[in-house]
């Protein structure tokens, strides 16, 4: 499935643009959170949302890209292997609104951190969210994803 199609419906239904707006703030609190320990561990090197560089693939759902271009409207320009919100200075310009991948991922982890597991966790919210609104669900490459996703 396109990633648009499976954007359209929320993006166009104020009442579910409004469920999108309080459900994803308050999973993204939570999954913060949980990784607050381990963002000691984070030099903000950048070097993770440079994907070419990293070898690192950035996926997201359906639900994570709405929840994004609702608030972030703005499209930049989209450059192959690299974040296009991702400053040299600043570092990443949308934190606040970034995907589930990006706030699990740490390169240098504490042992006992299973990001395989919160990760999974917290997309089967996602999912349980989609599922009780009777929505498509997808998972789309971040890059292809945005630019694909209707603004
Ligand atoms: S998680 Fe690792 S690669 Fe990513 S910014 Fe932090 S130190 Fe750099
Ligand atoms: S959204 Fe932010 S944290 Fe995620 S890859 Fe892009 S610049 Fe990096």
């Amino acid at each position: 499935m396109l990633t648009s199609s499976a954007i359209h419906p929320i993006l166009e239904n104020a009442e579910l643009r409004t469920q999108v707006s309080q459900f994803m703030p308050s999973l993204y609190h939570e999954l913060d959170r949980s990784v607050q320990p381990m963002q000691q561990t984070c030099r903000n090197c950048k070097k993770c949302c440079d994907f070419a560089s990293s070898g690192l693939n950035l996926f997201v759902t359906n639900l994570e890209l709405a929840y994004f271009v609702i608030n972030v409207p703005a499209v930049p320009k989209i450059i192959t292997g690299r974040c296009p919100y991702l400053d040299e200075n600043q570092g990443c310009t949308v934190r606040e609104f970034r995907p589930i991948g990006c706030r699990t991922y740490f390169c240098a982890p504490p042992k006992e951190y299973s990001e395989q597991t919160l990760y999974e966790n917290t997309l089967s919210r996602i999912k349980q969210f989609i599922e009780n609104h009777r929505l498509a669900y997808s998972y789309t490459e971040w890059l292809k994803g945005l630019s694909e996703a209707p603004r």
